[in-house]
């Protein structure tokens, strides 16, 4: 037959971060050995004690479904771990999902209507657009690229952008793909925006145990936030538990009574077993985090030495694994070049609408990270 495929699934296309590493997957399967900057996922295995948990709630029949919401003992360490960011949470404020990307979707879905303005920082994750445009929402976009990716000195630009027509504004940091980590002045001016328009915040903070230099401060925790922002995180990064699919969302037991119809409709729970594994994670994973941190803080700087030998300057990250490499205008042929003659995946920035960037996931060995530099050199691409 002829489906007539529906205006909401044909206002989006498929995740470009995921596409690049397919694409670079199947260039392996060719036998092409590809060193894959792409996808942003922790290059380490899940830590032994979060496996453990996870056969452990197996061999204990944690394997039919649980109350929507998440198991209580996460809700409860998910709670206490929020508390420690100085968000008066509770766990009946949280919604656990298969993913941060389900709780995103979640939260966009429960408060942006046909027309509704949603506020992106860009450059932004491919992800957030999709999800707005699903839900039918219009965007206003304000560019922090001319500020080394920064916000604090965009705020006035966020001011004019923003209007009591806002319904909604998505502040993710450290940020994908940036690795910018905003100031706290920076987070202070959002909520003064966001108080004087009334509007409701995504904090996605799915990146804060991945920073170098201070502790990022959770917007939820600053007055007059609590009640406006829905704290967005998840296992896959900090622990380098990707494939558990394991996240959840933070916000007012209202708004997780509106949210959670979606998700019992939609996903039922997240996985039993995995919720496990997830209190283990949160609970007594401190040493693993840190020693993974400080693996991609040595591979950062690695990288701007590297780039900085051949002339290239970046904005330096201060946290997450990725950087934004200035190439050429036409940054999708840079980058399909780069795959093409020197073996080497990345995501052209215009996915991000960061036209003239490629975003280069640093998640991968130094060495690896090596022969990227030597390959893009040899190519000319450098
Ligand atoms: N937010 C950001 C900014 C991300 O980069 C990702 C990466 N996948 C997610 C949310 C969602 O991650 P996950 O669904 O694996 O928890
Ligand atoms: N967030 C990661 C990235 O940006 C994983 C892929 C995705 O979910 O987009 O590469």
């Amino acid at each position: 037959m002829t489906y007539e495929f529906s205006d909401r699934i044909q206002r989006v296309e498929p995740s470009a971060t995921l596409a690049i590493s397919n694409l670079a997957a199947e260039k392996e399967a060719e036998g092409a050995d590809i060193v894959d900057l792409s996808v942003g996922e922790p290059d380490f295995p899940t830590p032994e004690n979060i496996v453990e948990a996870g056969k452990d709630a197996l061999d204990a029949g944690h394997t039919g479904y649980t109350s929507s919401n998440g198991i209580p003992p996460l809700k409860e360490a998910i709670a206490e771990k929020l508390r420690g960011n100085g968000i008066d949470a509770a766990a009946d404020e949280v919604i656990v999902t298969p993913g941060g990307k389900q709780a995103l979707y979640e939260t966009v879905q429960t408060v942006v209507d046909d027309g509704d303005e949603v506020v992106l920082l860009d450059p932004a994750w491919v992800s957030y657009e999709a999800m707005v445009k699903l839900a039918g929402g219009d965007l206003t976009r304000v560019d922090l690229a001319p500020h080394d990716f920064q916000l604090e000195p965009a705020l006035d630009e966020l001011g004019e952008a923003v209007s009591d027509d806002t319904e909604l504004l998505v502040v993710n940091s450290p940020s994908n793909p940036t690795g910018a980590v905003f100031s706290d002045d920076a987070l202070e001016g959002v909520r003064d925006l966001a108080v004087e328009h009334d509007i409701a915040v995504i904090s996605d903070e799915i990146y804060e145990r991945i920073t170098y230099g201070e502790d990022p401060t959770s917007l939820a925790s600053l007055d007059g936030m609590a009640d406006r922002t829905i704290t967005i995180n998840g296992f896959s990064k900090a622990f380098s538990m990707t494939g558990w699919r394991l996240g959840y969302l933070h916000a007012t037991e209202e708004f997780i009574g509106e949210a959670g119809k979606l998700h019992s409709h939609s996903v039922s729970c997240a996985t039993n077993f995995v919720q496990h594994a997830g209190v283990e994670a949160l609970e007594n994973t401190d040493a693993a985090v840190t020693e993974m941190r400080d693996a991609f803080a040595e591979r950062r700087d690695l990288l701007v030495d590297l780039l900085a030998d051949h002339g290239v300057d970046v904005a330096v990250p201060d946290g997450a694994f990725y950087m934004m490499l200035p190439v050429d205008d036409d940054d999708q042929a840079w980058c399909e070049e780069a795959i093409e003659q020197a073996h080497v995946a990345c995501v052209p920035g215009s996915a991000f609408n960061a036209d003239g960037y490629a975003r280069i996931s640093y998640a991968a060995s130094e060495e690896r990270l090596r022969e990227a530099i030597e390959r893009l050199v040899d190519a000319d691409l450098l």
